[in-house]
């Protein structure tokens, strides 16, 4: 099989790519090929001939962004012919935690493979996109408009697209583009068959089956933000606007993929003779808001945020006692609660950090994690390097999405947590990219602006002689 994993690449569409299912051409229609090939330039690309999404607006532009130059390639997972059901079963149950049954689970992993085998896509990417789209939940979104079932696919966005139980899509082909379709006919798209677990895995390998064919096609004709894989199209259809989407599920992917092949979290930093493990599973990871970043005129940021999912583990950096763990409470500072009752705090009752743990690692050295969804220690408890103490979550954070808030003190004093977490950060290290939205002075553009100004103020000067020149003597 081709890598699965890797930058958009047309695929050899001559050979049927190594599965059962690849789309079938079809012969182009007159509508289709018509027309377009008479006004167009040599080497320019014809305009997609079907009716175009109307694109989404990222609202809040991703800062922190790291061009998909910086990834390093994503792991590769074992063929699809020998992943084994039951472990690819333990491993989305320990992700998806307990809201998911152990027997559900199963069902789902041998679905995810069944399908990955049929469509040609890798079944960890099919996992980590109903994490990520529904946290493996088949009930009802939340909103209207969320999609439907586990990966909370439209059905109407694609119904034009459908024709008799085949899904109809376009190649790029010598310069023009070429219809082609993928029999999908065994389950119905639409909102009340996505309800079915089967039938909303099955949609999904079917559709990654065909951005995998199409990403690079696309990419070419229509203008995208910069994007490293075809999972981004899953969201955002023809145009990516962001690489955010596609950050996260192949987080989510690396996580499931090392809880598969059974990888412990191993030190490879360490802080005074101490080792020091990564937060987060599924490294490198990338900072979305760097150390000392300005929040607002008066705040800054105390920490660094780790573009994470909602859900995913959280680990003791180094061996210590636990000091705290609690919730923030606005203007009174802090309150103990138990673990047990940690994931049922209500949300609007708490401060800015949310639910918090603070770690006590000896010699005047600690850390805290923020936002977390619930925990699993309480205070005065042991805790060894990189064993896990909570989960990802969105307490006390009212815009962003989910996300790590991660501190380092020493001696009751923040630092800044990059140089020590280096091997686990994507190069080159995440935070010159944080810090290109507020760029260095240069001595050069003083100078320019004094220049400028003498400038501007020759010109007043020159108005006020015009205008008392025009002045009408009294
Ligand atoms: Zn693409
Ligand atoms: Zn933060």
């Amino acid at each position: 099989m081709a890598a699965l994993i890797g930058a958009c690449v047309i695929p050899s569409l001559s050979a049927a790519e190594g599965s059962g299912a690849a789309g079938a051409a079809v012969s182009a229609s007159p509508a289709a090929s018509r027309g377009w090939s008479r006004l167009l330039r040599p080497g320019e690309i014809p305009p997609p001939p079907w009716p175009r999404r109307r694109p989404a607006r990222d609202k809040r532009p991703w800062r922190g962004y790291a061009p998909p130059a910086a990834w390093p390639a994503e792991p590769s997972s074992p063929p699809v012919t020998a992943i084994d059901a039951e472990k690819l079963g333990g491993a989305l149950r320990r992700l998806c935690g307990r809201g998911l049954k152990q027997a559900t689970a199963q069902r789902y992993a041998g679905w995810m493979i069944e399908q990955g085998k049929h469509f040609g896509v890798d079944p960890f990417l099919i996992g980590a996109v109903i994490f990520h789209q529904s946290r493996c939940r088949l009930g009802k979104p939340r909103k209207r408009g969320h999609g439907e079932g586990l990966a909370r696919i439209h059905a109407a966005t694609h119904r034009r697209q459908l024709h008799e139980g085949r899904y109809r899509y376009w190649t790029l082909e010598q310069g023009a583009w070429k219809p082609r379709e993928l029999d999908v006919s065994r389950f119905a798209l639409t909102a009340r068959g996505l309800r079915k677990g089967e039938a909303s895995i099955y949609f999904t390998a079917a559709l990654l089956s065909i951005y995998k064919q199409q990403c690079a096609n696309l990419d070419a004709a229509v203008r995208s933000e910069p994007h490293r894989h075809p999972v981004s199209h899953f969201l955002w259809g023809d145009r990516v606007l962001g690489a955010r989407f596609e950050d996260r599920v192949l987080r989510v992917r690396r996580l499931l993929l090392d809880d598969y092949t059974g990888t412990t979290p191993k030190a490879r930093a360490s802080y005074r003779g101490m080792p020091l493990f990564s937060p987060l599973d599924g490294v490198p990871l990338k900072v979305s808001s760097g150390f000392y970043d300005r929040r607002d005129r008066r705040r800054r940021h105390r920490g660094v945020d780790f573009v994470s999912v909602h859900g995913e583990p959280v680990r003791a950096v180094a061996d210590g006692v636990v000091f705290f763990a609690g919730v923030d409470v606005p203007r009174r500072g802090a309150r103990i609660v138990s673990p047990a009752r940690s994931g049922r705090v209500r949300r609007s009752s708490m401060g800015r950090g949310g639910l918090f743990v603070l770690i006590q690692h000896g010699k005047g050295f600690a850390s805290g994690y923020f936002h977390l969804a619930s925990y699993t220690v309480a205070a005065r408890q042991q805790v060894k390097g990189g064993q896990l103490i909570g989960y990802v979550g969105r307490t006390g954070i009212k815009e962003s999405p989910a996300h790590l808030h991660f501190e380092l003190r020493y001696q009751k004093r923040r630092f800044n947590p990059f140089h020590h977490l280096r091997p686990y950060l994507l190069p080159p290290t995440g935070h010159t990219e944080v810090r290109a939205d507020k760029p260095k002075k240069k001595k050069k553009g003083k100078r320019g602006k004094g220049k400028l100004r003498r400038k501007r103020a020759g010109v007043v000067k020159l108005r006020r002689k015009a205008a008392k020149r025009s002045k009408p003597s009294r």
